[in-house]
């Protein structure tokens, strides 16, 4: 008998009514009730009460198959939180050496300070304090200040009062969602010093568990912060306003709640399209796109072709896990729509002798 895996309490919530079904993209996948919400709720309890070995292959693959893009749990009547529910399921399945080596290998090096700072340095992340009392603390996320350096720099253009502390390291956020939930917390706890007051985030994905750790008052993610400000000016494309489509944070939206905030932005300077599945996954749900790259392709094809059909000159991410999974399969594609973060796209609209 296993136990102590979940918190019995989040595992008796589900009443098994299956409304989450249709929201699963896993389940649209498959058709397989295990690849579901309520599936896997099933193969969770059945390891909690010991009618599975923790060794099953069911089990396994169910715990890695899901996304975790939390979209169950806006429509679960019980209020069941499935994330926290797969954060603790994974712990369990993915403990010691049954961690994807791949998992294994970002959480460390995400876990280094001294290299995340370098990262930053070398790329050219944003940096250095406002010019008066900062109104709030700029995160520059692990990988972003990596790969995306210029996210930072856009959202510090935007607004100047943001502070911006070299010495910061990583949420954690990856770590809690690849079965290192204590390494994540603990993470977390340590950014909310390095960063006091309000921690203002570019990543939907990091917004949501900071604010799960330190508590949603401390932590905006950019749209929130900059909500209710004076639009820049027009965006144009090829002599006309921009036509522009938004890709949701699963965990920003299904987990925060926050879906409005960047639409109105977005509207203030473009002409907005909403795609039909914005608020569906891309498939880059995290390391999800690394370790299993051919499911998360299947996803992100559908959407890739929604983005095309919908006829938008630009597709706006608001994490930059979707930013590199948008941008590499438009690539792929050699489509002409360009993959952006929404800190690029409104300071691109807020600098008015652009060519
Ligand atoms: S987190 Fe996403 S993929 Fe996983 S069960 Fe919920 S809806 Fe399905
Ligand atoms: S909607 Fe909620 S209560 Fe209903 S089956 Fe899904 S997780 Fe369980």
């Amino acid at each position: 008998m296993s136990g102590d895996v979940f918190d019995p309490e989040q595992l008796s919530r589900c009443i098994s009514c299956g409304f989450c079904l249709p929201a699963c993209p896993t389940y649209a996948m498959t058709g397989d009730e295990a690849s579901s919400p309520r599936g896997r709720i099933t193969l969770m309890r059945a390891l909690q009460d010991g009618t599975l070995p923790p060794d099953d292959p069911t089990l396994a693959e169910q715990s890695s198959f899901c996304l975790g893009c939390r979209a169950c749990e806006p429509v679960c009547p019980a209020g069941v939180q499935y994330g926290s529910l797969l954060e603790q399921w994974r712990v369990h399945q993915w403990r010691g050496r049954r961690r994807p080596p791949l998992a294994r290998a970002l959480t460390l090096v995400a876990g280094q300070r001294w290299l995340l700072r370098l990262l930053g340095l070398v790329r050219g992340a944003a940096r250095g304090p406002a010019a008066a009392p900062p109104t709030g603390q700029l995160m520059l996320g692990c990988f972003e200040r990596g790969l995306y350096p210029g996210v930072s720099r856009a959202a510090r253009s935007l607004d100047p009062t943001l502070a911006v502390p070299a010495a910061q390291g990583c949420c954690g956020a990856l770590h809690a969602h690849n079965g290192d939930l204590a390494g994540g917390e603990r993470l977390a706890r340590g950014l909310g010093e390095e960063l006091p007051g309000t921690i203002v985030t570019t990543s939907g994905g990091c917004a949501a568990h900071l604010a799960s750790v330190l508590g949603p008052q401390r932590v905006r993610e950019l749209s929130t912060w900059l909500a209710g400000r004076p639009p820049g000016v027009e965006l144009r494309v090829a002599g006309r306003r921009a036509r522009v489509t938004l890709q949701d944070s699963c965990h920003l939206r299904n987990g925060l709640g926050v879906f409005a905030e960047p639409r109105a932005l977005l509207r203030q300077v473009a002409d907005y399209v909403e795609l039909p599945s914005a608020a569906t996954c891309c498939g880059a749900a995290g390391t999800y796109s690394l370790l299993r790259p051919k499911d998360s392709r299947r996803i992100l094809d559908g959407k890739l072709d929604e983005i095309e059909a919908a006829g938008v000159d630009l597709v706006v991410a608001v994490n930059p896990g979707c930013l590199r999974q948008l941008r590499t399969g438009l690539r792929r594609r050699r489509s002409a729509v360009r993959a952006v973060h929404l800190a690029e796209l409104l300071a691109e609209a807020a600098t008015p002798d652009r060519p």
